[in-house]
């Protein structure tokens, strides 16, 4: 059998003569998380459509749980979804509006109470939907999308307009739900909202995927700097090409020079600036976000 949940080769979508998505390859494992990311309009929600047979790709191939993508009735029951937001009735509660979709697509409506359990929503579940906040919204639709007892479960941006702790509450549940061994597949315009619970990304730019892999291995990728500010802002030049001569490039910006330089070669470059008569204000090694590394790679400015 398969170890892969989704495997997708040159999948393609065009819409007339626009290209939506271009030869897509990537591959989720079973029992992970992967995060699916890329700016509004790069061509996320139209893959996810093509993966729950929503719409026909136009070009390559893909299989889901090891069925080919050309015969979605073959995998449909082990997936879970939620697209472009929950609908959900504003006037029934919570377990009301999972018990109609449970009736409706023939699941066990007893287990209602324990997906609102699994959720954190067990003791809303007599509320009213329309009293819910947005974060309640996004998880009673996580709650709907597990009614079939999901092998995989895929999300299209569930942590849109939530707040930070809403975002939290996202990402341990999800989390819980890979550890007991369901492949979720979530995407995010922001990086920074699902970079800490995936174990592997695709990132799309312009319907193509310019990364698939370890986050770790995105990491690797991070070059780390070193932020160096001097007492007098006229000394930045002579910091600047002090860390030159060392190999270090450097360049100003607001006020201070960012080395590309790994943390432990500050201790040095204190000594140095030191013995060149400038005294450092600051002097810290940082890390740029996965999002930076992610825009120096695409070039994109969103
Ligand atoms: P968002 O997060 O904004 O939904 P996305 O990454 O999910 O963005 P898609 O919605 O897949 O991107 O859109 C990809 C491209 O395809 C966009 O340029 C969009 O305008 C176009 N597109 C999407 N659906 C259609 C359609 N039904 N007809 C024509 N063009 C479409």
């Amino acid at each position: 059998m398969s170890t892969l949940a989704i495997s997708v080769t040159d999948l393609s979508k065009k819409y007339g003569e626009q290209t939506a998505v271009s030869h897509a390859n990537f591959e989720v494992p079973f029992g992970t998380v992967c995060g699916f990311v890329g700016p509004n309009g790069s061509g996320k929600t139209t893959t996810m459509r093509m993966l729950l047979g929503l719409i026909s790709p136009t070009g390559g191939t893909g299989t889901i749980l090891g069925q080919s993508i050309n015969h979605p009735e073959r995998y449909l029951n082990r997936v879970g979804a939620m697209i472009e937001g929950p609908a959900f009735y504003p006037a029934l509660t919570g377990a009301e509006n999972l018990r109609l979709l449970a009736t409706l697509g023939g699941f066990a409506t007893d287990q209602v109470q324990g997906l609102l359990d699994r959720v954190s929503l067990g003791d809303r579940g007599d509320s009213k939907y329309k009293t819910y906040s947005l974060g309640m919204k996004q998880r009673l639709g996580i709650a709907a999308a597990l009614l079939p007892n999901p092998q995989l479960l895929m999300l299209d941006e569930p942590t849109n307009g939530l707040d930070p702790a809403g975002i939290q509450e996202i990402r341990e549940l999800l989390r819980s739900l890979a550890n007991k061994g369901t492949t979720v597949f979530i995407s995010s315009h922001l990086l920074s909202e699902i970079e800490m619970i995936s174990d592997s990304l695709v990132m799309l730019r312009k319907g193509k995927v310019i990364f698939a892999g370890k986050t770790h291995d995105l990491l690797m990728r991070q070059q780390p700097v070193i932020v160096a500010k001097c007492s007098d802002p006229q000394d930045l030049q002579k910091l600047l090409e002090i860390g030159d001569r060392s190999g270090h490039e450097g360049a100003i910006i607001n006020g201070a020079v960012h080395f590309l330089a790994p943390s432990d070669w500050a201790a040095t470059l204190n000594k140095l600036s030191f013995d060149a008569g400038i005294t450092l204000a600051q002097l810290s090694p940082a890390l740029p976000s996965l999002e930076d590394t992610f825009f120096e790679m695409t070039g994109d400015e969103e």
